[in-house]
């Protein structure tokens, strides 16, 4: 009987060597093969007929070669075949298909599955079929059936799985070892969900769930399987999504349980705080910082996010919850995701703040290591109040002296998982602070806890997903954007009519405003034929605008130099600033009134609008210029169609993540959020909010309902899951 923690290597079949193989695919255990899931099923129970195949539908279909060959046309060697069923005909092309030459016989049986078309003459084809060689034939056309029946490949809804090994592992290779392992698998899995929320959500068993995602039964619907709808499916699902929120909902109550910092929200700390305030805060601000400050007063560690589109004025927000730790006599680091950001709010902090006698400090990777060393000094004997930062300021391990509150700037950058790393980092960041204060004899035990964390997004989730995906974070929303702001004019038009564009923006300029044109790449490649950031810049401060000041920012400029052009930009000295999208998240300079993005059509949506949250900033009458030039793809459309039509961050959101999806969306590619198998979690919102309902249930504690055994196994399990797929390993 195999077990599912038994090495893959033991699987008969497998071996050390295929074992190696698998490994690559993550696939280490009889577990994770059985979660090796078919990525689409075949009916070859009820394949289609030649004679039913429709143009422009995808079909499976069964048949017997008849002959193959290649032929050659101008542009490229093309390989054809020809199958049958009875006297039917159905062509099959593969473009380049030489490799194919020597692989089909007369006589055998093959099951294609592609998009049917019409070639010129109105005959059925199918255009690079994927197909699997079934068997030989027997000949007299009568033994087919009989062999059919008996094999895995035909007569069933057939799982198609990805090869592995450079095909040398193929889904028909697949298919016979999964269901050998399913065979021999140990009939007693272990359930690790409790038997009430099995029953609320209607859960198959384990094993039931295996046997069904790899081999449903003859009745189940095709669509269903294809869109991961079968109850085998709904079951893998939930368990991705339950475990998940498990490890968030425990991590929250874990952070609940610990002690911080309760700081003092008295009359002289208001003042402060209204002090510093350079306008009107609006009513969303003020709701916010309540929630903000009414946490930093409880004695526990605050963990909260702060979600608010580009503009509503989160930076003010942050500041003044920095002005309540400072007063109360502690430091706070505020991280940015890029230098850039970490500058400009180290301008705008030093303005707000400076007159009032705060000491502020930046500290950059980039900053020469005398200079970084006389900081950190600074830091860690407690002088320096407010510390801005790249997330190097973590990594760096810098020692604060009193460190009270840590503020992440534009978390969206950071990714789910990294967030969680980080913030587990500042969790274990104070000991600096206590080993310090215990160098010296002056730490009084139980005085210090952990620095509260305020995290601050401008993606707009939706609010449920937020709730849901943040689980172990509360959530405050600023939902009203500062008075005075006429709403931004967005347009698109073709490069072609650049002249216009920049007539208009010399006008724009005329009036005392400042523009930015952003360009998809610094330099520019024989491949792509973008328009570059460096050669423009040369173009239009030599030609264009040989009379107006134009200034030129991109990732490479070193430091030093990207912080003299920002100034540059924000005290008006530039009239037109080309960029790459380094200027994307947070730089605010509100006299910026135009935004012309060249290829508007490479850049995603969500980049696009946070481009567009560069402008709009002031009293004047914004305008956001999304030029194209080349072909733009039908998903390109449709994202300049949305920028066009509205301004509704969340609108955009929603947009964006249908069409990129949630991996992409959350950017799990850079920062790794956590990558489902199956869950997707747009489609599946409602199972992620059962899920965690359920698993806040769970962690709750044994009850009427769940055992302390079912409690205990689910937590367990989590964990597993969490060390094994999240790479985390302290959760619960
Ligand atoms: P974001 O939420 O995108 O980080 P910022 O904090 O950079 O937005 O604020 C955007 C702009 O709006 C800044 O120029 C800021 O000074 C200004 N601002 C913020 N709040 C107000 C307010 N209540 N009244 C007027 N201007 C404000
Ligand atoms: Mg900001």
């Amino acid at each position: 009987m195999l077990e599912p923690g038994t090495s893959v290597q033991y699987v008969k079949g497998i071996g050390p060597h295929r074992a190696a193989v698998l490994a690559n695919k993550g696939i280490h255990t009889v577990d994770d093969l059985l979660h090796y899931l078919p990525f689409r099923y075949e009916d070859r129970l009820n394949p289609r007929t030649v004679a039913e195949l429709r143009p422009g539908k995808m079909a499976t279909i069964i048949a017997e070669v008849r002959n193959s060959g290649m032929f050659r046309t101008s542009r490229m060697p093309i390989f054809q075949l020809t199958v049958g069923q009875g006297r039917a005909r159905l062509k099959c092309l593969w473009f380049n298909g030489t490799y194919l030459r020597d692989r089909f016989q007369p006589g055998q049986l093959v099951a294609l599955y592609g998009k049917v078309d019409e070639d010129r003459r109105g005959e059925l084809q199918i255009v690079q079929p994927q197909f699997e060689i079934l068997g030989e034939a027997s000949g007299d056309g009568e033994g087919d059936d009989v062999k059919a029946a008996a094999s895995l490949e035909v007569g069933r809804i057939v799982p198609i799985y990805e090869s592995a090994g450079q095909g040398k592992l193929t889904a028909r290779w697949f298919r016979r070892i999964i269901r050998s392992t399913l065979e021999n698998l140990t009939p007693d899995l272990p359930e690790s969900i409790p038997a009430v929320v099995r029953a609320r959500i209607g859960l198959v068993s384990p094993v039931e769930t295996l046997w069904k995602v790899h081999w449903p039964d003859a009745g189940e619907s095709i669509t269903d399987l294809q869109s991961s709808r079968t109850p085998a499916h709904v079951r893998l699902i939930f368990e991705e999504l339950f475990f998940l929120e498990l490890g968030l909902e425990l991590r929250r109550r874990q952070q609940k349980s610990q002690s911080g910092i309760s700081f003092q929200l008295d009359d002289r700390v208001r003042e402060a705080i209204k002090k510093i305030l350079p306008f009107h805060p609006t009513n969303a601000q003020k709701r916010v910082l309540k929630e903000i400050a009414s946490d930093m007063q409880t004695p526990f560690p605050m963990r909260r996010l702060l979600q608010g589109d580009v503009g509503s004025g989160k930076t003010i927000v942050a500041l003044q919850a920095a002005i309540i730790a400072i007063e109360n006599g502690y430091q706070v680091a505020l991280m940015a995701p890029t230098e850039i950001l970490a500058q400009q709010h180290f301008f705008s902090a030093r303005q707000i703040l400076e007159n009032a006698g705060y000491r502020i400090v930046l500290l950059t990777g980039s900053i020469e290591q005398d200079r970084k060393r006389d900081i950190r000094r600074h830091i860690a004997q407690g002088n320096a109040q407010l510390v801005i930062g790249t997330h190097a300021l973590l990594e760096e391990k810098v020692e604060f002296g009193k460190l009270g509150l840590v503020i992440v700037d534009e978390q969206h950058r950071f990714g789910v998982l990294q967030r969680l790393k980080l913030m587990r980092k500042s969790a274990d960041e104070p000991a600096p602070a206590a080993k310090l204060d215990s160098k010296r004899g002056a730490r009084v035990p139980g005085t210090d806890g952990e620095p509260d964390v305020l995290v601050m997004t401008a993606t707009p989730i939706p609010r449920t997903l937020a709730l849901t995906l943040y689980g172990d974070l509360d959530l405050s929303v600023i939902d009203e954007l500062p008075p005075g702001r006429t709403p931004i004019v967005t347009r698109r038009i073709s490069d072609e009519r650049a002249p216009e564009v920049w007539e208009f923006v010399r006008k724009q300029v005329n009036a005392g405003h400042q523009v930015y044109v952003v360009y998809p790449v610094i330099e520019e490649n024989q491949e792509t034929e973008l328009k570059a950031a460096l050669k423009m810049y040369k173009e239009l401060s030599n030609k264009t605008f040989t009379d107006l000041k134009v200034g030129l920012l991109h990732g490479r400029l070193d430091s030093e130099l990207k912080e003299q052009v920002m100034r540059m930009f924000q005290r008006g000295e530039l009239n037109i600033l080309v960029s790459t999208t380094v200027i994307e998240v947070g730089v605010d300079v509100p006299n910026a009134t135009v935004m012309v993005v060249e290829h508007a059509e490479r850049f995603g949506l969500s980049q696009l609008h946070q481009l567009r949250g560069r402008i709009g900033r002031g009293a004047a009458k914004s305008f956001c210029v999304l030029m194209t030039g080349g072909k733009i793809s039908e998903e390109g459309e449709r994202r300049l169609d949305a920028m066009v039509r509205t301004n509704d961050g969340f609108e955009i959101a929603e947009l964006d993540l249908e069409l990129r999806g949630p991996g992409e969306f959350f950017g799990t590619r850079q920062a790794g959020m956590p990558d489902f198998r199956v869950a997707n979690l747009i489609r599946d919102r409602q199972l992620l909010e059962a899920a965690k309902r359920e698993a806040a249930a769970v962690v709750a504690g044994p009850s009427a309902e769940i055992t302390k055994e079912e409690r205990e196994r689910a937590i367990q399990q989590m964990r597993a899951r969490w060390r094994g797929t999240y790479g985390l390993a302290e959760v619960g």
